[in-house]
């Protein structure tokens, strides 16, 4: 493994930190603060060719490779992991028609992504499975007519407010099935303007080809506010032969092909967060002076910005070697991927919390950075699966 990056990656790099720099960084603070959601950004980002990382070249898509898309997703973070979550959202949603899509579905449901700033939701979670999510209750099952009907409310959706495509995991037949299906449902795009959470209300979407689709009320979240979340119920929606992924019976394998290919995004996330909080924390204690020195000077705090460092070249190292393993496709990749997980997690809640604690009560004020940061970390130990169940994964394989 190569830890030099090359022209393409340090031109990359060089890009997105411009972008943050520019677009990012100067009002991140004051959009989360109304809640409102970034779709200006979003579709810079898009003009930029910094998002849909993963669509295949096939449909004229970047194709990139996973540590680029880790460097691309870690710098987006470091300006706003809210706004670096809905755009990694389109290619959680979007990986698996690349990997197991038929050219006629990547066609037909990939190339809208090409063409315009669209947005992708990967359906998974549900009310009653979360960590389990065997336990998922959503189905698909033939109808009168012959034709699946998919039934069902996810909740937790990323960009479901705004998204023109679900990928929807499912049972088949029955709950208690042991196969799980993965079907892509198209719906109306909607290019939401930047004027708060009120502009992003329940929608109701009747689809042409039978059945609806309604999402709830955006969530009103702790952290990552420019992000939008919110539950999707399917209602009776015809489902056709083409917009089944694969086999129907193997959405569980897909699905842990998906997740190999996201965490080390989530990690690449927490890596940026981590960053921007030592970096700010950095500024903030070489300024501020106490007992007649900086407060970085001083060795018990010095100790902390030391760990705080400590922490994010761990989890950057288990960030790269997972990406590098799963791009390769290597028998062990999921055990790296879960890995730089955890560790980017601990890291991004670490580092928040120490920053916090290192700016003294400013830290607890709004409009420091550093508390919306410790906000933002929290959920990175939570989504695309919790602290234990990627110990899980890793004590499987140990044992
Ligand atoms: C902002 C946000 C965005 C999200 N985006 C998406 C999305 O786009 N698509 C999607 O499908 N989902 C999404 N999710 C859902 C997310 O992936 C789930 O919240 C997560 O997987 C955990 O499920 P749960 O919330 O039901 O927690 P639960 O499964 O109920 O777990 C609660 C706690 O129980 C403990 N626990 C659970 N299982 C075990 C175990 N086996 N061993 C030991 N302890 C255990 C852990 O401490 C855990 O934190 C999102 C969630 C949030 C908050």
């Amino acid at each position: 493994m190569d830890f030099n990056l090359n022209d393409e990656q340090k031109q990359y790099l060089e890009t997105v930190r411009r972008f943050v720099g520019r677009e990012i960084i100067p009002c991140s603070m004051a959009l989360e603060k109304t809640h409102a959601f970034p779709f200006e950004i979003i579709r810079k980002a898009w003009d930029l060719g910094i998002t849909n990382l993963s669509i295949p070249q096939a449909v004229k898509g970047y194709s990139l490779d996973l540590v680029s898309t880790a460097l691309i997703i870690r710098e987006l973070s470091y300006g706003d992991s809210g706004i670096a979550t809905s755009a990694m959202c389109n290619d959680l949603a979007n990986a698996v028609i690349g990997m197991h899509g038929t050219d006629l579905q990547q066609q037909t449901f990939l190339t809208p992504f090409v063409e315009r700033p669209l947005l992708a939701s990967f359906c998974l979670t549900e009310p009653n499975a979360g960590s389990d999510n065997s336990a998922m209750a959503t189905l698909i099952r033939k109808g009168e007519k012959g034709k699946y009907l998919l039934n069902g409310t996810k909740c937790f959706i990323t960009n479901a407010s705004f998204a023109s495509q679900f990928t929807v995991f499912c049972k088949v037949g029955k709950p208690s099935s042991p196969f799980i299906a993965c079907v892509v449902v198209p719906a109306l795009a909607m290019e939401p303007v930047m004027t708060g959470a009120g502009s992003s209300a329940c929608r109701e979407i009747p689809l042409p080809g039978g059945g609806r689709i309604v999402t709830g009320k955006p969530e009103d979240k702790l952290g990552q506010r420019l992000s939008n979340t919110a539950s999707v119920s399917f209602e009776d929606v015809v489902i056709e032969d083409d917009q089944v992924i694969g086999d129907r019976r193997l959405g569980f394998q897909y699905l842990t092909d998906v997740l190999d290919y996201a965490r080390p995004m989530v990690a690449a996330i927490g890596v940026g967060i981590a960053r921007r909080a030592l970096d700010l924390t950095l500024a903030y204690t070489r300024e501020r002076r106490q007992f007649g020195q900086r407060i970085c000077d001083m060795p018990v705090a010095r100790e902390s910005l030391v760990a705080m460092w400590k922490k994010i070249e761990t989890a950057e190292m288990a960030l790269m070697k997972a990406s590098f393993l799963v791009q390769e496709g290597t028998p062990d990749r999921g055990v790296y991927a879960s890995l730089a997980k955890n560790l980017a997690a601990e890291a991004a809640i670490f580092c928040t919390t120490e920053g916090l604690h290192l700016h003294g009560g400013y830290g607890f004020i709004g409009e420091y950075e550093i508390s919306k940061l410790l906000r933002d970390a929290q959920i990175i130990d939570i989504y695309e699966g919790v602290r234990e169940i990627q110990n899980m994964i890793v004590g499987r394989e140990l044992v």
